[in-house]
């Protein structure tokens, strides 16, 4: 192996980390919920800072920390790597520096272990050829370009040295290639892959890897040119501005006022906690002498009169004094015991103990965090309790109830039900308004447009603008990255002020299948995680309203979990346990199903602004994102035969100058959130059409089996081929096929349906089944009849 391979390996192992961490540490909620783990100075990492110009980074270079000698300078962008503490890190946060971490010391020894062992596969696999199987080859154009993208599986895995190259003639008759790049995952590979602005589009690609294996494809279009239909009738664009829960609420029971006809409001029966908090404050410097630091917590609301608590500690000045608590109205006064000299001596334990006898009644009074009360506590000239909440009046205070919206000609549970919900997570303030715009288009163009017309009449649908609206509210007035609901969970030990923008239940971690507590991954068990699951599964009223939901209507049997941002477009499993395991994957027929669904969708987002969710950000979610242990589509899949699918709206934007993607964030300015908004009510039309298509879809499914024999090992390969994606439950014992009898599956991750392998002569007994229920022939798998699919499968 030469040198400039080694140093590819190990550039490529360390590119895999930083983007691991990166991704960590973007998000604020995960950066103070490792406060703690902050405070063990000794642990250094490499890191690398986005430096924004010159200035800045003679600042740096003149700052403490230990640079080392990379510096890049591209397209108006400084990056510098440096070693640094978790604190020092955390410092450079807080300074406003983009921070990508490449690697920590003990990271280091995992990474040479790792790469011995990555050597000896490497050296295991050089001995036997891989194989391709090319699993996409396409091309599309949007508003930015036309661009290439290729990905291909290898049966090697993920090897970097096992290089793979794409090769294509273009119009010129030159010849042009590209290297893939690999996609991991929580260590398992996906595939490899690349996407490219290209000028002119291939017909063929041909792919070759390092160990010699070869594969060719054609170069077909990810999704149609989406042209709109002129000249009719449709109107759209409601939306003017971001709007918080009560703005879209009070929208929405103005919508079903003016068109009761054909739109009613539901109230969910699960009344969230309430845009409330009770009233805190801390006495004493937590910093300095946390052990003489005090935090008090009102009984009472914050604005239930819980703010109106204050609390003063006088020392006496004389000596010998007594520790004394005089409670008048809602007013403490904390006189401290002296010594001779007239200094106080009252602990924190002391004092904390006489509040809790003599004002026990208004507040509690606690340690800081995990101290003992054991420092001296100083005088403390009069505060003020409060519940840190600053939401203008007509806000209201009260558990809040959350509102869908149905909309359909006859809402009697007679027709194909769809479930749309959106702001799970509270800052992701477009979700609400492709809501809204989707409910609006539905509403106001039903007289006039047939398409609109055809959906209202043939659909139920409900929509659920925001299902977190306390978390809404307290985005939108306190803190715009709250992501969770306002419920506090936490001990006293981490229920003080400075950790109120941490409090509340992840809701798209709280459900029952696939969770935290069963054992999969992401989700936490620490209150004060960005994704915290919960005490328990479903146990936040925001939850339970979605699963009331999905229990009174049965008939619906669609789902969009609205949320932003990046792009996505994903379906379950959502989750899989820490060896990767994923929830049960969903048959071969319904894989095929949701990607013959996605097309629809994904044309419909196009058609607006010629967004493109990209093909590597559409699928399964464990497969494009990451897994989300609990997370709400899954319980609706699982549990209540839902097809649960999930928008991350927000594409990134194309940057041409830079020539790389760039992210919309949550909050982006109102002019891109609109844009996107406009875009996914869009897909949440096509959703539509699909659950229209469904409820008229009474074809039967037609099915053929294929065999392949192998010369070799004289056994043969079996594999079926459905007239529309279907369900294959099939026998090989010669008994008849029934629901209980094994179904074709998927043979791996992104690949079509596997096939079986057939020792001895066989007969192969089977039905199909399409996601609507239709089964071929007309075959009663409960029945006596045996009008199921049957052939003999010789081998000699
Ligand atoms: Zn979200």
């Amino acid at each position: 192996m030469g040198v400039k391979r080694m140093l590819s390996l190990a550039l490529a192992v360390l590119s895999i980390i930083a983007l691991g961490f990166s991704s960590v540490w973007s998000s604020p909620q995960t950066v103070a919920s490792t406060m703690s783990e902050l405070e063990a100075e000794q642990d250094k990492s490499l890191i690398r800072i986005t430096v924004p110009n010159e200035k800045a980074l003679d600042e740096l270079v003149a700052s403490d920390l230990d640079l080392t000698e990379y510096l890049n300078r591209e397209n108006g962008k400084i990056e510098m790597d440096a070693i640094a503490t978790n604190r020092e890190v955390e410092d450079l946060l807080q300074q406003g520096y983009d921070i990508e971490m490449i690697t920590s010391d003990e990271e280091v020894n995992q990474i040479l272990t790792e790469r011995q062992h990555t050597v000896d596969q490497l050296e295991q696999i050089s001995e036997e050829a891989d194989q391709l199987n090319i699993l996409r080859a396409n091309h599309f154009t949007n508003q930015s370009g036309t661009f290439l993208y290729i990905e291909t599986k290898t049966t090697a895995g993920d090897y970097r040295s096992n290089v793979l190259t794409a090769e294509w003639t273009d119009e010129n008759g030159q010849q042009q290639s590209a290297t893939l790049s690999p996609k991991v995952d929580h260590g398992e590979y996906l595939y490899h892959y690349v996407l490219l602005n290209i000028e002119d589009i291939p017909e063929h690609v041909t792919i070759t890897s390092s160990l010699g294996a070869s594969a060719e494809s054609a170069v077909t279009e990810w999704i149609g040119d989406g042209t709109p239909d002129d000249g009719k009738h449709y109107v759209t664009d409601f939306i003017d501005h971001y709007m918080d829960p009560t703005e879209i609420t009070e929208r929405i029971e103005q919508l079903a006022e003016e068109f009761p006809e054909i739109a009613e409001i539901v109230t969910l029966p699960y009344e969230t906690n309430g845009y409330r908090r009770n009233a805190q404050a801390i006495i004493g410097d937590v910093n300095n002498n946390p052990g003489a630091a005090i935090v008090l917590t009102s009984h009472a609301w914050g604005h239930e009169g819980g703010n109106q608590i204050s609390v003063e500690l006088q020392n006496p000045e004389q000596a010998n004094a007594d520790l004394q608590v005089n409670v008048s109205s809602d007013t403490i006064e904390v006189n401290l015991a002296t010594n001779s000299t007239s200094n106080p001596i009252s602990t924190a334990a002391e004092v904390i103990e006489a509040i809790n006898d003599e004002a026990g009644h208004l507040v509690t009074a606690t340690p800081f965090r995990n101290n003992q009360g054991e420092g001296i506590v100083q005088a403390q000239t009069e505060i003020t309790l409060t519940d840190g909440l600053n939401a203008p009046e007509e806000i209201s205070r009260d558990p809040f109830e959350v509102k869908a919206i149905r909309i359909g000609k006859d809402r009697d549970g007679s027709k194909t039900g769809v479930l749309a919900y959106s702001q799970e997570h509270a800052r992701e303030w477009v979700t609400p308004l492709v809501a809204i715009e989707t409910a609006e288009r539905l509403l106001r163009n039903y007289s006039t447009d047939a398409d609109t017309k055809k959906l209202v009449n043939n659909l139920d649908i409900f929509i659920v603008p925001t299902v977190n609206p306390d978390g809404g509210h307290y985005s939108f007035y306190d803190y715009n990255y709250q992501r969770k609901n306002m419920t506090n969970h936490c001990p006293a030990e981490s229920a003080d002020p400075l950790n109120r923008n941490s409090w509340g239940v992840d809701l798209n971690r709280n459900h029952s299948v696939g969770s935290v507590h069963d054992g999969y991954i992401g989700g936490s068990t620490n209150c004060l995680s960005g994704s915290y699951a919960g005490p328990e599964e479903t146990s936040e009223p925001e939850a339970k309203n979605l699963i009331w939901l999905a229990e009174e209507n049965p008939n619906i049997k669609f789902g969009m979990n609205i949320h932003s941002y990046g792009g996505y477009f994903m379906w379950p499993p959502g989750a899989y346990d820490e060896n990767r395991t994923t929830l049960p994957r969903p048959t071969a027929g319904e894989e095929a199903y949701f990607w013959q669904a996605s097309e629809t969708i994904l044309d419909a987002i196009k058609e607006h602004r010629g967004t493109v969710i990209l093909p590597g950000r559409t699928g399964p979610i464990p497969d494009v994102l990451y897994s989300a242990a609990g997370n709400s589509a899954d319980v609706l899949w699982y549990e209540h035969d839902i097809f649960a699918w999930d928008f991350e709206v927000g594409a990134d934007l194309w940057n041409p100058e830079t020539g790389r993607w760039q992210a919309v964030g949550f909050q982006p300015p109102f002019e891109e959130g609109h844009e996107e908004a406009m875009e996914f009510a869009n897909g949440m039309i096509g959703m539509l059409d699909i659950a229209h298509q469904y409820g008229k879809d009474h074809q039967l499914p037609k099915s053929s089996l294929q065999t392949v024999p192998d010369e070799t090992s004289g056994t043969v390969e079996i594999s079926f081929e459905t007239s529309e994606p279907a369900t294959v439950f099939y026998t090989l014992d010669g008994s008849k096929p029934t629901f209980e009898s094994d179904r074709i599956s998927l043979k791996g991750t992104r690949e079509g349906a596997e096939s079986i392998t057939i020792t001895e002569t066989t007969t192969v007994k089977w039905f199909s089944m399409d996601v609507a229920g239709n089964i071929e022939k007309n075959y009663n798998p409960e029945g006596n009849g045996k009008n199921y699919n049957q052939k003999e499968v010789r081998v000699k």
